[in-house]
């Protein structure tokens, strides 16, 4: 399960207390939920060349980690931001700086980072696999940093998963550049634009761009057995989608293996 701390368009966020807290947890664990992932609030651009902007961001950031330290989630995904006209190489540079100030200012917190994949438009940094490997590497607190691949948005980025062997060589090359161990969470969305058109838009799983034998190929991958993946598709007024989502997706599991949970 994902959750927000507070609504992502607002910079506010308020501490659960203690009792919240541990409702939550208690729930979690009586309902069998885990892991529960944190998504970072979408105001957040670390990679910003406005100096301003960037220590908000970084407070805003320190406030999720310690949200998600309380509630015991173990991941919060972050998108890297925007380097706002200065370049890819300065939003790189830029956002690894202001990891590395959460991370420090949040030393004692068992919560990492996982840096999500974008659909590149913009100005946005993440759309090459190589943006998040290199903000990675120039963080000494790096242990705590990981990948999460949004389906959609690496398609847009010009990954092809549309097939198992499209979405064998995707996996290869995020082997390659990342380490396919880096990667701590799947966001699983179909794709309305094209691939490589680095337009972001969700879609229900199989009618969109992607299609179902990308989803089969990545749903069965026993490299990704372990990796939580999580819905975003878009919203019906009575929720049902969701429950459709995920039973096409349970629909493409190999019927020899157990079923995920
Ligand atoms: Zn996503």
């Amino acid at each position: 399960m994902a959750i927000f701390s507070a609504s992502p368009r607002v910079w506010r966020r308020t501490m659960p207390d203690h009792q919240l807290a541990e409702t939550f947890q208690a729930t979690a664990k009586a309902k069998g939920l885990s892991p529960i992932i944190l998504h970072a609030l979408y105001l957040a651009n670390l990679a910003s060349p406005d100096r301003r902007i960037r220590q908000r961001s970084i407070h805003a950031m320190v406030s999720e980690l310690e949200f998600a330290a309380l509630l015991g989630i173990r991941w919060v995904v972050l998108h890297p931001g925007s380097h706002g006209g200065k370049g890819e190489a300065a939003g790189v540079s830029q956002c690894a700086r202001s990891l590395e100030e959460v991370l420090r200012r949040t030393a004692k917190l068992p919560v990492g980072i996982a840096l999500e994949t974008t659909a590149g438009a913009g100005g946005f940094i993440g759309a090459r696999l190589e943006h998040l490997r290199d903000i990675i590497d120039s963080c000494r607190l790096r242990d705590r940093l990981s990948i999460c691949v949004d389906t959609c948005h690496i398609f847009v980025a010009g990954y092809d998963i549309r097939t198992a062997e499209a979405w064998e060589n995707t996996a290869q090359l995020i082997d390659k550049v990342t380490g396919l161990s880096s990667l701590t969470v799947l966001h699983l969305n179909d794709s309305k634009a094209d691939l490589g058109s680095h337009v972001d838009r969700h879609t229900h799983i199989g009618e969109g761009r992607i299609g179902l034998e990308g989803f089969k190929a990545i749903i069965n991958d026993p490299r990704l057995h372990a990796v939580p993946m999580i819905l975003e598709t878009p919203k019906s007024d009575d929720g049902s989608m969701d429950k459709t989502n995920l039973e096409r997706l349970r629909s493409l599991v190999y019927r020899d293996r157990p079923p995920r949970s």
